[in-house]
């Protein structure tokens, strides 16, 4: 039985680490030529965790992971503690410690587990037909890869996604843009081992750990969609927005490169419940594409390729059979954490003022029960709760 991946981003790897794992024989097809994701890090929650956990990946995911021992949430502009607590209780009740990690660092990490050498590079997927022979994808080149199924893993701007449910679908526009990036680890900005966010007038700004001494950085800037940005020059724009902020915020924009800072709009989709058609599946972003607000669309594409795993197994050579269980397993926890994503994102980033004044008052009240309550909340529920 062989499967075509279409996409090397964290979804398509991990799916193809785990379909090779039973044995199944796949190629994996990606339209860029190196590996250069968008975007600087990712937080890998503890269910994301156990997903690369799972996939063999355990010593390797820790080695790249940054150690988050607290929380805390200053003020804006004074940068007064408004909370700060231990992430144990939460380490303790899932049972794994989350890792933030550098984007880049990950992707290889599962390119290598899978075999780089392995991975086509430079093959941009432009149309897909079904025959009794099986799912046919043909490349920008010319040139085709046939399997019996075919996973869709190519992103936010699926074009499996257009075959599987019949055409384009739009996404939303969530409000906001995220500038993000990584600096060395500076105490003036945030403790070593904290997740330090400020947060004021419906934006806020983060740093967490990742490994080698580094800080994920990022600020949400509410804007319109569309607003004209040239790339390099982020130290200007964001001492435009947060340049009266508290001085760890300034020290940031400071520190940061302007040259290696992205900076992407945020979008999502309203969730769907068909994510197959026939021999072909959808997975990760092309399936369930939703705003960073809970750090939980790469750890929900990883719960993807666990549960396509434990399809196949559960149904070995019936690839219906898999594809439908598949399917069934993950359509509603999926949209289950967009939907969480949506409430969150909304409420940081002021959709409701009232709300979100509402929400900086819990942070001064907070003794971390009811944050880490929600986080608890997001990472179970999927195939390794
Ligand atoms: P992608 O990573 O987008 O990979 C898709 C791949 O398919 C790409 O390599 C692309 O080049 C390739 N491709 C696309 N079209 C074609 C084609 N036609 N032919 C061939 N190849 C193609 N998630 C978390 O879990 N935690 C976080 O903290 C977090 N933070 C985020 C912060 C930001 C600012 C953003 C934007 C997202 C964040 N996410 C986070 C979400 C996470 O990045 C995505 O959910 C994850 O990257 C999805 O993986 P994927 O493999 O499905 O898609």
């Amino acid at each position: 039985m062989k499967a075509i991946v279409v996409g090397a981003g964290m979804g398509g790897l991990s799916a193809a680490i785990a379909l090779k794992q039973i044995g199944i024989e796949v190629e994996v097809y990606e339209r860029v030529t190196e590996n250069k994701p968008v975007g600087a890090a990712i937080s890998v929650w503890s269910n994301g965790v156990k997903c690369l956990n799972h996939l063999g990946l355990e010593s390797e995911a820790a080695a790249l992971g940054g150690i988050v021992d607290t929380m805390s949430y200053l003020e804006a502009r004074t940068g007064e503690t408004m909370c700060r607590f231990s992430m144990q209780p939460l380490i303790d009740e899932v049972g794994q410690r989350p890792y933030p990690m550098a984007r880049a660092e990950l992707q290889l990490m599962l390119m290598n587990a899978y075999g780089f050498d392995d991975i086509a590079f430079g093959r941009k997927m432009v149309s897909l037909t079904e025959t009794e022979a099986g799912v046919t994808v043909t490349f920008s080149d010319g040139s085709t890869a046939t399997g019996d199924f075919m996973i869709g893993a190519d992103g936010a701007s699926s074009l499996t996604r257009e075959y599987v449910l019949g055409g384009p679908v739009d996404r939303r526009y969530a409000g906001y843009v995220n500038f993000n990036g990584l600096v060395e680890v500076d105490e003036e900005i945030g403790a070593a081992t904290e997740w330090t966010t400020y947060v004021g007038e419906n934006r806020r700004v983060s740093v967490m750990p990742v490994s080698e001494n580094r800080f994920y950085f990022f600020f949400d800037v509410p804007m319109p969609q569309g607003v004209p940005y040239e790339r390099g020059t982020a130290r200007e724009v964001l001492a435009d927005e947060f340049g009266d902020w508290a001085p760890g915020v300034r020290k940031l924009i400071d520190k940061l490169d302007p040259a290696t800072t992205n900076r992407v709009e945020i979008l999502d989709l309203d969730p769907f419940h068909t994510w197959v058609k026939r021999r072909v599946a959808l997975l990760g972003d092309a399936a369930h594409n939703t705003t960073p607000d809970i750090g939980q669309g790469g750890c929900s594409a990883m719960e993807d390729a666990v549960s396509l795993q434990s399809a196949f197994s559960d149904h070995p050579g019936d690839i219906d059979a898999a594809l439908a269980a598949y399917e069934s397993a993950r359509t509603a926890r999926a949209g289950d954490l967009v939907l969480r994503a949506r409430k969150r994102c909304d409420v940081t980033h002021g959709k409701d003022p009232e709300k979100t004044a509402a929400w900086y008052a819990e942070l001064r009240e907070e003794d971390g029960s009811n944050i880490l309550r929600g986080i608890v909340g997001n990472i179970i529920g999927g195939p390794l709760t």
